[in-house]
């Protein structure tokens, strides 16, 4: 019984007027009754996507936002930073991944280079809602500079041929990485919080995030290059492990980084490990965090045995040592 106001008269119309059986509309009035239209269906405002995002961030860091919906109602967040005349600057893509705490959670996880000019930027977040909408969500963000090394660093007759004699291996495979390290692939959802150290705790940071190098070659030239990871000084053979769980998209020896590791933790991010004496793993394996996947040695341009250490999120390479105390992807 929804609406006994116009089941009683309908009723009542029935005794009054039997022969006129058409239809009136439910408004009209009849024997002193006043019949009032249905109530029109409220309609609940569809759901909005809502974005959480980080209001500075320095030169090196991870950038990482979160869009979180009601459950199965997102299906795509695209993400994108422009400088203050409207260029973009960086443009990363969003995945899925689980999160108990709200019911359907998305991330986008790029990357700050080093020298993006410190000043305010633009955050444009673009979801997909499985109704077909699109909700273009922005949000202010400022870049603050971070101070960097300079160093000199003198190489050797082998060094300076090493790194500045033209050899088409080198090409091909500084592409082959590039293509690697800009590959997102939305599945791969592997290791979300906090990076452990590669190494034991204690060897020497020889070489930090982000420093700028100038190569001295034995016939007097030079060439300017970025660090883009940390270094530890440690004795060949020193156990290298995983910094977060992954899967293996690389485990090969190449000319300047000698035996070589890289890891997929996220859509898109990745971290790189070279000049091993000895690889444990095999692409196409799963790693979890901490587990030996090799050892460090003293192959490719080195000047020492060392581990060189990286980070990549959409192509740029960010601090290693902020993901020690910051998860990739805020809780
Ligand atoms: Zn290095």
């Amino acid at each position: 019984m929804k609406n006994p106001a116009r089941i009683f008269c309908v009723c009542l119309w029935l005794v009054l007027l039997p022969g006129c059986m058409y239809a009136r509309p439910a408004s009209e009035t009849l024997a002193g009754s006043i019949i009032l239209p249905e109530a029109p269906h409220e309609e609940a405002p569809p759901p909005q996507p809502v974005l959480s995002a980080p209001q500075s961030v320095a030169q090196g860091d991870i950038l990482s936002i979160r869009v979180s919906m009601q459950e199965g109602l997102l299906r795509g967040l695209a993400a994108e930073l422009t400088d203050g005349a409207g260029k973009k600057v960086l443009s990363f893509t969003g995945f899925r991944f689980p999160a108990p705490e709200t019911a359907d959670a998305w991330a986008a996880v790029g990357g700050i280079s080093s020298v993006q000019a410190p000043g305010d930027y633009g955050l444009t977040v673009s979801a997909v809602c499985e109704d077909g909408r699109r909700v273009t969500l922005s949000s202010d963000l400022r870049i603050l500079g971070r101070a960097f090394v300079q160093e000199d660093i003198p190489l050797n007759q082998a060094m300076s041929s090493l790194r500045a004699d033209p050899d088409p291996r080198k090409a091909v495979e500084s592409r082959e990485l590039w293509t690697l390290l800009t590959t997102i692939n939305p599945s791969s959802v592997y290791h979300a919080g906090e990076l452990c150290l590669p190494v034991a705790e204690g060897f020497r940071e020889t070489s930090f995030f982000g420093d700028r190098r100038t190569f001295l070659y034995t016939d007097g030239g030079t060439s300017k290059s970025i660090h883009y990871g940390l270094d530890y000084a440690t004795p060949r053979g020193t156990p290298v492990q995983a910094a977060g769980a992954g899967r293996i998209v690389m485990a090969k020896e190449r000319v300047l980084t000698g035996f070589s590791i890289v890891i997929e933790h996220l859509p898109g991010v990745y971290s790189l490990y070279y000049h091993l004496d000895r690889l444990n793993v095999k692409e196409g394996q799963m790693v979890n965090a901490g587990e030996r996947i090799g050892d460090s040695g003293f192959t490719g341009l080195a000047t020492g045995p060392h581990l060189h250490w990286e980070v990549r999120a959409a192509g740029n390479a960010v601090e290693p040592k902020t993901l020690l105390r910051n998860s990739f992807i805020p809780h």
